[in-house]
């Protein structure tokens, strides 16, 4: 049966401190009862409070517990990201700091992995625990972002296994800086294998999200994704093209007959549909320009301010393709 050498378990954290040593015991009890070579990476995400001290603590009595603190608040992505590329295991679990992903489930996942699996997505089987204004939040998004994005996310979580095959595409083969690590793993493909899970309330503190947070990931996941609401810009213009030689054709027939047009009203309206058309369509063109923006500059999608248990390597860049060598002018 396969067994991988090492689980790697990876666990983004903010503002944990409170939790994060229970979240650490389950794990970790987990983990001993499956019986095989495993390690703990915990990425403080900028963290203002205890939390980075609280992982040197859990580190300090367990070596295969290891930490990485960034240095800001990153957000989850990138988070995950220097989680990922920590990760020495032949297979790696994503799970939140919060415990709200069942532990529980690492056997089940293993087991969908030994059959074939490179993707292992756990997904949620039911929003029960969530505030009606969290589930309705989580709904909108999944649609929004599956319908334009052509995605698959369902119920999605970034509870998942990925076998190393998957986590080497993720961590250093695809160099966009803006990430959304579920759309991310439906896109790569390979064999996908999902198992249903109930998210479980809240050991400690507060989620962390926010409905500004939560419109951001799903523009950075529509706008990664796909050009369709640029599509969108085009059929604005053709409609209103339309709707102007109607409206154009009604006033010039209207001259023709010697009835002067009447309809101030009429203007003010059109001029304000196609005012708002047009401001509109700037703001999405505007959206993807300001991703290109942000790609383009190179910036590595987060940095490191401290290691635990973990070789230093470089900064958030992952193995960046070498520049392109200029080639000597011929004499
Ligand atoms: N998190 C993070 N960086 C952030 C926000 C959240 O690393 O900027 C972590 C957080 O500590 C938790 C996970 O991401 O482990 C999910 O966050 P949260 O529980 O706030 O979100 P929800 O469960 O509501 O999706
Ligand atoms: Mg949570």
């Amino acid at each position: 049966m396969k067994t991988p050498r090492l689980l790697s378990i990876v666990m983004p954290a903010h503002n944990e401190a409170m939790g994060i040593g229970h979240s650490v015991d389950a794990v970790r009890a987990q983990l001993e009862a499956l019986g095989i070579p495993w390690e703990i990476i915990i990425v403080d995400d900028g963290s203002a409070d205890e939390t980075f001290r609280r992982i040197g603590e859990a580190a300090a009595e367990d070596a295969r517990i290891k930490g990485l603190r960034l240095s800001r608040n990153f957000g989850k992505e990138s988070a995950l990201l220097a989680g990922l590329r920590a990760a020495g295991g032949d297979a790696v679990i994503t799970l939140d700091a919060d415990l709200q992903h069942p532990p529980a489930l690492f056997p089940r996942l293993l087991d969908a992995w030994r059959a074939g699996a490179k993707v292992v997505d756990a997904i949620k089987r039911g929003r029960e625990t969530d505030t009606p204004m969290a589930r309705l939040r989580a709904r909108l998004f999944n649609a929004l972002v599956s319908r334009l994005g052509g995605i698959n996310l369902r119920e999605a979580s970034d509870y998942k296994l990925l076998d190393r095959e998957v986590v080497d595409i993720i961590a250093t083969e695809i160099p966009e800086r803006h990430r959304f690590y579920r759309g991310l793993c439906d896109w790569v493909g390979f064999e996908h294998d999902t198992i249903e899970f109930d998210v479980e309330n809240r050991a400690v503190g507060e989620g962390k999200w926010t409905l500004l947070g939560l419109v951001e990931l799903a523009m950075t996941a529509t706008i990664s994704f796909t050009s369709a609401p640029l599509r969108l810009v085009t059929i604005l213009g053709a409609f209103t093209l339309i709707f102007g030689l109607l409206v154009a054709t009604e006033a010039l027939l209207g001259w023709f007959s010697g009835r002067a047009v009447s309809g101030f009203t009429t203007t003010i309206i059109t001029l304000l549909i196609l005012a708002s058309t047009i401001m509109i369509s700037l703001g999405i063109i505007g959206e993807y320009v300001a991703k290109i923006y942000d790609e383009i500059k190179l910036r590595p999608p987060y940095l490191v301010a401290g290691r635990i248990g973990l070789p230093s390597e470089a900064q958030g860049h992952a193995e960046l393709p070498p520049a392109p060598r200029h080639e000597q002018p011929r004499q």
